[in-house]
């Protein structure tokens, strides 16, 4: 039989394996291996705090590309939702601890369609994948667990990497009680609130969560935040309906006409009356196609210049969720400061931070909650994860020119060192983010995991 090893079960783990059952036509054996997070809620969907909702609308958040209703038909039957109004219901942020129920439901699905199948199995490992030997066209994988599995094709949807610690963060503080290291390790658990403020490093999506839980636990200090670039996080606001552009609306692919096209929206939206923001939800059908067109020049000029604020205008939140922390914010609860961190110390009470403007005004903030928010390094040459450390050291695979994830094919395989195209390994999801850019939330990945995992069923018969 077919052995067919999925590393990594989120959303395009559990994805994968559905898509490549329905698409074998010989019996498989399919083994997901994951660790770190819950499977298949991945790192997103594992959340234990209810005020941490998805920051796609629900119409828009389907498991499955031909199905567009599919998410939305379940939770009409899911117990908090019976009596929804459909019209409200399609266009709200539901919690992400539902959206992973979806998943398992999913999953449950899955497992009795396979069972009853008789020929194909699948079973799942909860332990780390963290080497790759290549012998006869096949692959044994070891496990942390010292078990190996010998798999003829390989998806790689390893997602996320764990946050990387900022360079200011010295390793003593970094194994400080005071020092929260991963904002997505669940840390709410096991909380333990300390007199004093909370500090916050960085301004983006995992700011926004952190606040929320510590709203959620009634925390009683200050918490306050920092960013270097002064964006923060934009609304959703009420829900515009807008026509997509495609590539036929830019005159040529090149960045500096994508940036004029941008303009022309802006100004129009800003003579409606609209916010400007609504003019990166226009590019949202063709950013990939954009992205692939560029040079590696303009992807790094992009990359060193505008990402910053493409990512706060594309990847807003849900206006419930802006509401409060904009509340927080008018009640002095929550605090922005502006500026670069020069210096993190620990004593005995608790973390001193020292921000500086500019020379003339520097501060200090006393914390005993210190948040990394600044999110994973997109390094694969350096990847930290053992696995695709393995791949890249046995010259299997190799980090595209952006270093932002591994180098793929046209077919989502990866290709070695050579430049020669796998035809055993195929990947997905953040992993090709250096090739793809928007390669990151369901209405991205739902259409390419089930693309990659046609690839490789295709393969098989090769
Ligand atoms: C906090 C957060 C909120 C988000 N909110 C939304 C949202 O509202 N809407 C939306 O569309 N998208 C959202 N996203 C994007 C989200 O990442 C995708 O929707 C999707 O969940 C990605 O799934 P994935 O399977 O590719 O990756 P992941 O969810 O990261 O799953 C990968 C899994 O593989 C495991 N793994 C990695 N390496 C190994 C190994 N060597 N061995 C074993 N296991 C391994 C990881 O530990 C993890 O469990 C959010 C992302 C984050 C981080």
């Amino acid at each position: 039989m077919t052995s067919i090893a999925i590393i990594g079960g989120g959303f395009s783990g559990l994805m994968s394996t559905v898509h490549i059952f329905k698409n074998a036509k010989t019996p498989v054996h399919l083994h997901i291996i994951n660790s770190g997070n819950e499977f298949p809620r991945g790192v997103a969907y594992s959340t234990i705090c209810d005020w941490h909702v998805l920051n796609v609308r629900a119409f828009n958040m389907s498991a499955f590309p031909d199905e567009p209703n599919h998410f939305i038909n379940w939770l009409k039957h899911h117990p908090k939702y019976i009596n929804a109004n459909e019209d409200e219901l399609i266009i709200s942020f539901i919690p992400r601890k539902i959206y992973g129920e979806y998943l398992i439901s999913i999953w449950e699905k899955l497992q009795q369609e396979i069972k009853s199948s008789a020929n194909s199995n699948v079973t799942v490992h909860h332990s780390s994948a963290v080497a790759a030997e290549f012998r006869n066209g096949k692959t044994e994988i070891s496990l942390d667990n010292n078990e190996k599995i010998i798999a003829d094709k390989i998806i790689l949807a390893t997602g996320h990497s764990v946050p990387t610690q900022p360079d200011f963060i010295s390793d003593s503080v970094a194994t400080s009680k005071f020092y929260f290291g991963n904002p997505w390790s669940k840390w709410e658990n096991n909380f333990t609130e300390y007199e004093g403020d909370a500090f916050i490093i960085g301004s983006g999506l995992t700011m926004v969560d952190t606040v929320l839980s510590l709203l959620n636990k009634k925390f009683k200090g200050k918490i306050y935040f920092n960013s270097r670039h002064g964006l923060l996080p934009l609304s959703h606001q009420h829900f515009i309906k807008s026509e997509f552009l495609s590539l036929n609306d830019l005159p040529s692919p090149r960045l500096l006409d994508t940036i004029k096209i941008f303009r022309k929206w802006v100004k129009l939206f800003k003579s409606e009356g609209k916010p400007e923001f609504l003019a990166a939800d226009k590019f949202r059908a063709i950013t990939q196609q954009i992205w692939r067109g560029w040079t590696l020049h303009e992807k790094k000029y992009f990359l060193r210049f505008l990402k910053t604020p493409w990512n706060v205008a594309r990847h807003r939140i849900a206006d419930e969720v802006f509401q409060t922390l904009d509340n927080a914010m008018k009640e002095g609860k929550l605090i922005y400061v502006p500026g670069k961190i020069t210096s993190v110390t620990e004593n005995e009470n608790g973390i001193a931070v020292q921000v500086s403007k500019n020379k003339n005004n520097i501060q200090i903030f006393r914390t005993t909650h210190l948040f990394n928010c600044t999110g994973p390094k997109d390094s694969y040459k350096n990847s930290t994860n053992p696995f695709i450390r393995s791949l890249i050291n046995s010259g299997v695979a190799m980090h595209d020119d952006l270093d932002m994830g591994l180098k793929v094919a046209d077919n989502y395989a990866v290709k070695n060192s050579k430049g020669e195209t796998s035809d055993s390994i195929f990947t997905t999801g953040v992993v090709i983010k250096g090739s793809y850019w928007e390669s990151f939330a369901v209405p991205d990945l739902r259409k390419q995991v089930k693309a990659v995992s046609e690839n490789l069923v295709m393969s098989l018969s090769n």
